[in-house]
């Protein structure tokens, strides 16, 4: 299985843009045989005629045949041993493309490309045939992915559950400068990645009622009587670790019409109506939800939610139930994270399970499903924070909300309890149900009773949750929140995304680093020898170039591979400010313009963004607007030219994030300090040589520690002056507006149509918001440090030995970022599974 890039970046003999010698012609014979036996046998396809999508699924079928054989081994490793499991619930996989990654993970990348180039074939094109599997919004999906490769590296037998959306993330394109969601059918040729089970499917119930009796044994008893139907259909997708030692799966459920319910209602006589409500039933499974930022409250989401938590609760209790006639080892051998609050509905299912159809007390119930679940929670924006209406739950779920009632009846008589003088205000703060206007069910409160650990993001993030939110239940429970701060793969985000730097890397200090990322401190004494800083500086240089071509095809605009690359590339949302980021565009358009002596000292500036805004979010589409709208005018204005570009990305995903990254000079992440929860773009730019601008928030800090204070440009209020600032009515934004003539200009210009001369009031809303309307982000107050730290980076630029130095010793000290170590940690601290090493490997 393992060629020549069996482990790591390349080794020797590989060049600068990370290809290896030539292979053995009988290797490449090989493989051609396995592509033509695909390509005959299972598409049913000759050679003859045959565009790149036929040879990439050719392509992707060999590889997966490498992976479905270790997939068995460790499956049946895993069941003889009776391990612990993880299974890690979440409505969001962030996957993008897997046949690159696979191919390196089972070490025949090299082999492939060898071969395809042999038969005339364009490798690249073929690897571009892959549709994007974007079942996610950003980072809270794109971490499910990465800890699943994690797991699977470190071998830990887990399984991922989530939902096979027929419509992932939309396509973003821009039109007259505007955002356009389009929808995209990434299922449209199949997907070779996933098994489908038409066998493995599980009904789930809906809406209906509840009965209260009495059982053979004389105890109270519930039963729900559902009164609707689907069945989920599972789908399994492979996750190789790396080396292909561990595959695990991520089962994705997609809807299903109930024959049974289905009969019932052809019974009726009404044929049309009943294929139209079979349609319906399986439209569940249809989209996802294209917000990351807003809970949504959609019934069509609540349903999706219990939709995929039901069907993997029976799964993995059916699983369970195969070695043991009894449930007293639950939490001994099952552990399930639960990514966010969207599967928080787990916690009354699993009590509905064990209580209503095996028997259990309540009580032993309790201290089982304590003692299994664990929940992440990744924002503290108040508006991002699920509630469901009472009504709402109660209509499609009523046994639920009955087992959630006695859920929190039981823990505020625990509260009362305990406290010493009773205050009423303090269990109404601590209630599931949240009273006040329309009743709803604070599903963060729910999550957290029912697990034995709660974790932040980032140290930060987890230290406000104990102070801010969580204040009251981490009283009750002062050792239930722990910190596990983020992590990114090295595998798909410097192995695969950046093969250049991986090679370079490679034949200094060999390729450990891709299985242990702390290897790469390897490279700390090579970031003052100058052979090693122009290398590095060649990959940077070769990585700009490409991504050139490519903004270059795809939106049309020629930039310089030689200016300063200045990224900021994230879902586009107020809180992480990318318009602070345009406020400084302006501010320098300004000053250029103006002859301004500063402005000539700074270096040239492509300054380049990308990211998604919500399809309902006005604010997010009106700043991406009106990024377009600066763009034009800059970049037609020759006074500038030469000095400053703007540039936005269109569809921002896995892929174009695969291209941006590793062409980074500048890593943009400047959210308001408090809000961003941890941030994962930050440790990807870092880890291919960007350097950092940012507020202290979310892991920026702890990036900072790492790297050290001289290595990244902090600014701006710390999230303890910005919630004083905000808290106490002390913020005037106005002061600010007529305080800084900059300011007030940049501010004029984009009010007053500077930019868009045919809609001057087009931007009204955007400089109302800082100005009248409290600035709630905070730009006002940290514009100025912003534009003097930028200033700061533009001279340190100039210094291109210190700056490479600079960048090596981020590669270098990026090792606590991998999610090796973040998974490590959950597997030690909360899941208490070990992981497994196979012979000669390092890992953690
Ligand atoms: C990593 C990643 C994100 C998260 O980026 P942040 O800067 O942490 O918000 C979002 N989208 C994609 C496609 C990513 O790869």
């Amino acid at each position: 299985m393992n060629s020549a890039d069996g482990t790591g970046g390349g080794g020797g003999g590989v060049h600068m843009d990370g290809r290896a010698a030539p292979l053995p012609r009988a290797d490449i014979d090989g493989m051609k045989r396995r592509l033509h036996n695909h390509l005959r046998h299972s598409l049913g396809r000759g050679p003859v005629g045959s565009g790149a999508m036929d040879w990439y699924l050719a392509l992707a079928l060999c590889t997966r045949d490498l992976m479905v054989e270790s997939w068995m081994d460790s499956s049946h490793r895993a069941y003889r041993s009776d391990a612990k499991r993880v299974y890690y619930l979440s409505m969001e996989f962030l996957i993008g493309r897997s046949l690159v990654a696979n191919l390196l993970a089972s070490g025949s990348l090299e082999l492939a490309r060898q071969t395809l180039t042999d038969m005339g074939l364009d490798f690249q094109a073929i690897c571009d045939c892959e549709p994007e599997a974007a079942l996610g919004n950003g980072g809270l999906g794109r971490l499910a992915a990465c800890l699943m490769e994690s797991m699977a590296t470190l071998g830990i037998p887990a399984r991922g559950y989530g939902i096979y959306y027929d419509y992932g993330m939309f396509s973003q394109y821009i039109e007259d400068g505007q955002q356009v969601e389009l929808p995209e059918r990434w299922l449209r040729n199949g997907n070779v990645w996933a098994f489908e089970r038409q066998d493995r499917t599980v009904p789930v119930r809906f809406f209906g009622y509840t009965r209260a009796g009495v059982d053979a044994h004389g105890h109270e008893s519930h039963q729900w009587i559902g009164n609707d139907e689907v069945l989920a259909q599972a789908n399994d997708l492979l996750v190789a670790g790396h080396g292909c030692w561990t595959v695990n799966a991520i089962r994705l459920w997609s809807a299903r019409a109930s024959r049974e319910f289905d009969l019932r209602r052809f019974n009726q006589g009404d044929y049309i109506n009943a294929v139209a409500e079979q349609s319906f039933s399986e439209s569940l499974s249809n989209v996802l939800y294209p917000d990351d930022s807003t809970s949504v409250g959609k019934a069509l989401r609540l349903k999706q939610e219990y939709f995929f938590v039901a069907a993997s609760l029976h799964d993995i209790v059916r699983r369970f139930r195969r070695n043991h006639t009894d449930f007293t080892k639950f939490p001994e051998k099952v552990a399930i994270q639960l990514n966010d609050t969207h599967p928080a509905l787990a916690v009354p299912e699993l009590m509905r399970l064990f209580v209503d159809e095996h028997g259990l007390d309540w009580q032993d119930a309790w201290a089982l499903c304590t003692g299994t679940f664990a929940y992440t929670n990744h924002t503290l924006l108040p508006e991002a924070l699920e509630t469901w209406p009472v009504g709402l739950l109660g209509d499609m779920l009523p046994r639920h909300l009955e087992i959630i009632y006695e859920i929190n009846h039981r823990f505020l008589e625990r509260v009362r309890r305990r406290s010493t003088v009773p205050d009423d205000a303090r269990v109404a703060r601590l209630s599931m149900i949240q009273e006040g206007g329309e009743r709803r069910v604070r599903m963060a409160h729910l999550a957290f009773v029912g697990s034995h650990r709660v974790n932040g993001v980032a140290a930060l993030h987890t230290q406000l949750m104990r102070a801010g939110i969580f204040a009251d239940l981490h009283h009750e429970f002062p050792e239930r929140i722990v910190n596990k701060t983020n992590g990114i793969t090295p595998r798909r985000w410097l192995h695969e995304a950046n093969r250049p730097l991986a090679g370079l890397i490679g034949r200094h200090v060999g390729d450990g680093w891709v299985a242990n990322l702390e290897d790469l401190r390897g490279l700390l004494p090579l970031a003052e020898d100058a052979g090693f800083q122009t290398d590095f500086r060649a990959v940077k240089r070769l990585n700009k170039e490409a991504l050139s071509a490519y903004i270059k095809q795809s939106v049309g605009v020629e930039v310089d591979p030689d200016s300063l690359f200045d990224v900021q590339v994230k879902r586009i949302h107020e809180y992480k400010r990318q318009l602070l980021n345009v406020l400084h565009v302006v501010t320098l358009y300004n000053r250029i313009r103006d002859g301004d002596a500063g402005a000539d000292d700074q270096p040239p500036r492509t300054v380049i963004l990308a990211g998604k805004a919500a399809p309902a979010y006005y604010m997010a589409k009106l700043i991406v607007r009106l990024i377009h709208d600066v763009a034009r005018v800059i970049n037609a204005d020759p006074v500038v030219a030469g000095r400053l570009r703007l540039v936005f990305v269109p569809n921002y995903n896995v892929s174009v994030a695969e291209r941006i990254i590793p062409a980074a000079d500048l890593s943009e992440q400047i959210s308001t300090a408090g809000t961003e929860a941890s941030g994962t773009g930050n440790m990807k730019l870092a880890l291919n040589g960007a350097l950092t601008i940012g507020t202290r928030d979310g892991a920026n800090i702890e990036i900072g520690d790492e790297v050290g204070e001289d290595n990244i440009f902090f600014f701006g209020l710390e999230a303890a002056q910005a919630e004083a600032l905000r808290h106490n009515g002390g913020h005037d934004p106005w002061r600010y507006y007529t305080g800084d003539p900059e300011l007030h200009r940049v501010l004029d210009m984009i009010g007053r149509g500077a930019f868009c001369h045919d809609d001057p009031d087009r931007y009204r809303p955007i400089v109302d918001s800082l100005t009248r309307h409290g600035d709630h982000y905070l730009l006002m107050a940290d514009y100025a440090d912003y534009i003097a730290t930028q200033e700061r980076v533009g001279t340190a630029w100039r210094d291109q030995d210190t700056w490479t130095r600079k960048a090596i010793l981020n590669v270098a000290r990026m090792g606590r970022f991998s999610s090796d170590v973040t998974v490590m940690d959950y597997a030690q601290d909360i899941w208490k599974v070990s992981a497994r090493l196979e012979e000669g490997e390092t890992v953690g």
